[in-house]
């Protein structure tokens, strides 16, 4: 009998497994139950594949993707694995076919629709072969709550009563700790070891830069990192779309905008182009990318804050699918934070908790002095790993130090304003009040006989920028109304009363570059 290992080579033409396919292969071999959770693209194929191979008898696997069947089976053929499906597209004849070979004991794989084993012919003839393993594809279809609730699904719970000696692995792509357990109960699953792999894309190299110039820091960012390269830039809107992928075009770069927006001819062609060609930029909204399967796509930019780390993940792991090294680069500033706990603010209770909670880990992630990946990773529940040496923060690791006083500085110029003014500002006049600007929107408002007035002289503009966009990220200062007014939350008494420590990031900017050097 082949192993694993030699099945990967041999079959498969692979040199080494990726993370965790190796684990969970050599768990199901061994006659275990497995619930994996693995990114799409992550490998999890193999995981089924391999140990039908490798164990005595048919492999069956239950999947919903009815259209992709006989592709995946043609694959499978191509390599010489004997596989075959079950599904209602096949005609009597067909069906009858692999039903033979079944029997036979000729085929390695069994693809099958789930609405077949509400067919009692269909147990009858799997209870007359010899069963390897039995696979459960996108198994989130068994949750009731998900939005691919499949009820044929819950039919799978016969597997474990008619087949209870044969090994079940049941795999998904859907991460919420809900659907997991919802997988693990209704499947009967919860004596299976749960494995949550291959969320790592070690070629990523992860960086995010505060934000100052946006578009002159993409150029420098394409021009000294990615000339000529093929790669995405996500902005939010449409309008912030069309104008970076004009700015690109005006200094010489490929570059064709993408979002909801444009007609479905112009957006099928730029997709097109961008698929086709090398070299082309796509400057897109989150629109684009669903389905995109482009191996040499050498960096993701991000100009304004994804909503969540789901989406942050999602956007970035379409760089370097080839392998190859690729960038995740974002630039991110205190306005995203301004804008996106605004956009929390919208819609009912349950809603808000839950973009809050969203938003919380994703700024996170931004003001992290430790490693991005591991990070990253721990989100995934992908526990245990290592600093990476491959994100910014490893590579310069940033300093963190005592912002208590500048911090309560600025919540006390929000207090006071408040307070003896009973007024309501952004971040730019407190700031100017701290530095002791006498603009004249400082002076119309009095704000210069202020207690605080100019008493931040000690910090710069953008310093000060820096420690109001950390103190909103942690959650120690918030915003209000469409203007973005700052306003004191539960958590910023306590920084006022001397009772909390606040730790912040020292903002490292890369050294900048001499204007008149980039040619613009
Ligand atoms: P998933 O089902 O998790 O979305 P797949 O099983 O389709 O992912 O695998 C994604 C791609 O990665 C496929 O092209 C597959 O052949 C490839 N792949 C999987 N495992 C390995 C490996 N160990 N080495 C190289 N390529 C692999
Ligand atoms: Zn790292």
């Amino acid at each position: 009998m082949d192993t694993p290992t030699e099945v990967l080579h041999r079959v498969f033409g692979y040199d080494s497994f990726r993370s965790g396919q190796q684990e969970i292969i050599d768990h199901v071999v061994a006659g275990g139950d497995a619930l994996v959770l693995m990114p799409t693209g992550g490998g999890k194929s193999l995981c089924y594949q391999i140990p039908a191979l490798v164990r005595k008898g048919v492999g069956v696997v239950i999947s919903p993707l009815i259209a992709l069947m006989q592709d995946q089976v043609d694959a499978l053929r191509a390599l010489g694995v004997r596989a075959g499906f079950l599904n209602s597209t096949q005609g009597f004849d067909e069906r009858q076919l692999v039903e033979s070979e079944f029997l036979a004991g000729e085929l390695d794989l069994l693809y099958l629709a789930p609405e077949r084993l509400r067919v009692d012919a269909t147990l009858r003839l799997l209870g007359k072969g010899d069963i390897a393993v039995f696979a459960i594809d996108e198994a989130h279809c068994v949750a009731q709550w998900g939005h691919d609730f499949r009820p044929d699904y819950l039919e799978l719970s016969k597997l474990r009563e008619l087949w209870p000696e044969v090994p079940r692995i049941a795999l998904t792509a859907t991460a919420t700790p809900a659907t997991h357990a919802e997988i693990s109960s209704r499947l009967g699953l919860d004596q299976a070891r749960h494995f949550v792999a291959g969320f790592d894309r070690p070629n990523i190299h992860y960086r995010i830069t505060p934000k100052s110039e946006p578009k002159r820091q993409l150029l420098d960012f394409l021009r000294t990192e990615h000339p000529g390269d093929s790669g995405i830039v996500y902005c939010l809107s449409r309008s912030s779309v069309e104008k970076i992928a004009e700015f690109l075009v005006e200094h010489g770069i490929a570059a064709v905008p993408y979002h909801a927006g444009l007609d479905a001819r112009t957006r099928a062609h730029h997709q097109a182009r961008f698929l086709r060609e090398d070299g082309l930029i796509v400057v897109a909204t989150i629109a684009f990318g669903m389905g995109i399967d482009k191996p040499d796509v050498r960096f993701v930019a991000h100009l304004d804050l994804p909503k969540s780390v789901e989406g942050y993940y999602q956007e970035t792991g379409r760089a370097g699918r080839d392998g190859l090294p690729a960038t995740a680069w974002m630039a991110y500033g205190l306005q995203d934070v301004v804008q996106h706990r605004r956009m929390a603010m919208e819609g009912d209770d349950a809603h808000r908790r839950r973009q809050v909670q969203h938003l919380d880990a994703m700024l996170a992630l931004c003001e992290t002095v430790g490693c991005r990946r591991m990070m990253l990773l721990d989100y995934f529940g992908q526990k245990g790993s290592q600093p990476c040496g491959n994100c910014d923060t490893c590579q310069t690791p940033p300093e963190s130090w005592d912002g208590t006083i500048p911090a309560q500085k600025v919540l006390s110029t929000v207090l006071r304003l408040l307070r003896e003014r009973r007024q309501k500002f952004g971040v730019g006049q407190v700031v100017d009040i701290l530095l002791g600007k006498k603009t004249a929107k400082v002076l119309q408002h009095g704000h210069d006989t202020l207690s605080v007035f100019g008493v931040g002289t000690d910090l710069g503009n953008a310093e000060w920028h820096g420690v109001v966009r950390q103190l909103l990220a942690q959650g120690l200062l918030a915003v209000e109304s469409d203007y973005g007014a700052l306003v004191l939350t539960d958590d910023s008494a306590a920084v006022l009363r001397g009772q909390r420590e606040v730790r912040l990031r020292r903002d490292t900017h890369r050294p900048a570059r001499a204007k008149t050097s980039s040619g613009t």
